[in-house]
């Protein structure tokens, strides 16, 4: 497969393009159940796992343990595969992982410019704006007007680095420990870590 696509959900987000994608991908699902070569209860069951029991929260505690926790920081830099699987979040679209960790000076965000990679293991399903051609062609170009959509601004201290997932690796980003939280466990710190902080198109 040398690429891979997680139109399952089947979101629309009125761009002809993505619906023409979804089309396509709702017609290639219905012909392979028809022969036979998937179940569409197993399809179901990937969707529900992804939706239900993974999601965001397991980013987050990754992030929070990051925050917490200097080994582990550095592991999850170096190796974020092994580190992330070492903390049982494996599966589907996980298999290579990147953390990139955001600063004062840097300021990183994910996309997937040929479709829709994204770390189903930690992060769960792509919203659909993730998926959307206008996403996606124009955060690679024009970042910055992109975050400021999301109510994001930088100044030009701030370097905006932009990752392009792949089939072969997928990213996380780490986001920077907010201020005066020295005394919250790692419960409290995971609960201010969001989705979109995560992609990068917000702060936490
Ligand atoms: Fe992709």
């Amino acid at each position: 497969m040398p690429h891979d696509h997680d139109d399952a959900d089947h979101d629309h987000d009125h761009d002809p393009l993505e619906q023409g994608a979804s089309l396509r991908v709702r017609a290639l699902e219905e012909l392979m159940i028809a022969k036979g070569l998937v179940d569409p209860a197993a399809l179901d069951r990937i969707v529900e796992y992804y939706e239900r029991e993974t999601g965001p929260r397991n980013g987050a505690k990754v992030v929070a343990r990051a925050w917490l926790e200097p080994d582990f920081h550095d592991w999850l830099l170096r190796d974020g595969t092994a580190a992330i699987h070492s903390m049982g979040f494996t599966g589907y679209q996980g298999e290579h992982m990147r953390v990139v960790e955001n600063s004062a000076r840097v300021h990183n965000v994910i996309v997937c410019t040929l479709c829709s990679c994204y770390p189903w293991p930690v992060l769960g399903l792509p919203p659909a704006w993730y998926k959307g051609a206008a996403y996606r062609s124009r955060v690679v170009r024009e970042p910055r007007a992109v975050l400021k959509e999301f109510g994001l601004e930088f100044g030009t201290d701030v370097e905006i680095k932009v990752w392009d997932s792949t089939a072969e690796i997928r990213y996380m980003v780490l986001p920077q420990r907010p201020a005066n939280t020295e005394t919250f466990t790692s419960d409290q710190l995971a609960t201010l870590v969001t989705r979109d902080g995560m992609i990068g198109t917000a702060l936490l």
